[in-house]
């Protein structure tokens, strides 16, 4: 069996097709781990610095620092910006958990709030009502697009708070032509293989033009080191992988390239399902450049549609299914069902269709006619 014939129209449309993208890369990253193998530079070998060096351009940022993962970076970014202790972290209620995660491991507060019911992102409204007890905010640039930064900037501007981005699904996005970590202190973003930059297994980095901020990063994430053997703080292991790094370069300067491949199969979906009763699309919010991480319906009965397209081997998602206030790991915040109303409406609805640079036209197709059928069948 060869590779490159790959069934498109009559195979299962996946959610999301890392094949292709290892196909594209696959020489390029076949000479790097080569190189890699040669000179035994397996932890912070030339390749991270490079990497680093690279992202911090292609985001417009002074710093970049690779660590293990993006839940880290968020740690590690919000412990540098000053973040610490019982400190309450303003951060949406429908988002990943690694965002409450990270909140909690550096011994903050998460403070959930709602979001808004057009783009599902933390809504300022709601972050105005809490921000007088806040000492912080966690923006989540959700799902490919920044949340709406002009207004958080300006909340947490007129209350003091510091801003740290999780920029964990949107590399590439800008709001107001800035991207990832031009809004706060600093971004932490993850290099999981499904995100639009994707590594062969967990990587991450922070973003920062703060150069205190970057240099307790890189402490954190080494042992609390700057020189071997010296430890003046509690630090933890977790570096950027000298051959994740090298996956990341051979794809870093493809990146913008398969954003815009993202963007046209998110048109192509607006037009296929444009006509559909009961299905609502997703939108950019206003000032957005939006790289389509995900592409989120909201349909009626969405468990049994899910159920439907899966059968006719559409494989679609759900980011996320319980709203972050209602799973067990905030579970000591207390938080109970009716708290964000938004974010709990929402998390029955959402349904995430297969999106991913190099899904072709006649995919998109039967997976705009799958989710038609399954809607009259159920609406
Ligand atoms: C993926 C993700 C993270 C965490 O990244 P890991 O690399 O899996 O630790 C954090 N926040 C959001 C919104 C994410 O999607």
């Amino acid at each position: 069996m060869t590779t490159v014939d790959r069934p498109v129209t009559t195979g299962r449309v996946p959610l999301v097709d890392l094949g292709i993208q290892r196909d594209r890369v696959a020489g390029e990253v076949a000479e790097g781990f080569a190189r890699v193998l040669a000179t035994t530079a397996f932890v912070q070998g030339p390749d991270v610095a490079a990497f680093e060096e690279e992202f911090a351009a292609f985001t417009g940022r002074a710093h970049c620092v690779g660590v293990g993962n993006g839940t880290d970076a968020l740690e590690f970014a919000l412990r540098a910006a000053g973040v610490g202790p019982g400190d309450p972290v303003a951060l949406p209620a429908n988002t990943f958990v690694a965002s409450a995660e990270a909140v909690l491991r550096a011994g903050a507060r998460p403070v959930p709030v709602d979001v808004d019911d057009e783009h599902l992102l933390l809504d300022p409204r709601a972050l105005e009502a809490v921000a007088g007890e806040c000492r912080a905010v966690l923006p989540v640039h959700l799902f490919g697009q920044m949340a709406p930064m002009t207004e958080i900037a300006e909340v947490a501007g007129r209350h003091g708070l510091v801003v740290v981005e999780d920029a964990a699904q949107a590399q590439g996005a800008t709001h107001r032509g800035v991207p990832m970590g031009g809004w706060g202190t600093a971004a932490g973003t993850s290099f999981y293989p499904g995100k639009n930059l994707g590594a062969y297994g967990d990587a991450g980095a922070v973003t920062t033009d703060d150069p205190g901020v970057a240099r307790t990063v890189r402490l954190l994430a080494n042992h609390g080191s700057e020189v071997k053997y010296q430890h003046p703080v509690l630090g933890f292991n977790s570096r950027l992988d000298t051959l994740q790094a090298v996956v990341l370069r051979a794809k870093l300067h493809r990146l913008a390239g398969w954003n815009a491949e993202r963007v046209a199969a998110a048109e192509r979906y607006a037009e296929l399902l444009a006509g559909i009763p009961g299905v609502r699309l997703p939108s950019a919010a206003p000032g957005n450049a939006h790289v389509w991480h995900l592409y989120v319906v909201r349909v009626p009965d969405r468990d049994a549609v899910l159920a439907d397209l899966d059968a006719a081997g559409i494989g679609a998602g759900v980011h996320y299914p319980v709203p972050v206030h209602l799973t067990g790991a905030l579970a000591p915040a207390g938080h109970g069902p009716g708290d964000f109303p938004v974010a709990e409406r929402a998390a029955g609805e959402i349904l995430s269709l297969p999106l991913f640079p190099g899904i072709t036209p006649a995919q998109q197709e039967r997976v705009a006619e799958a989710l038609a059928t399954a809607v009259a069948r159920r609406g």
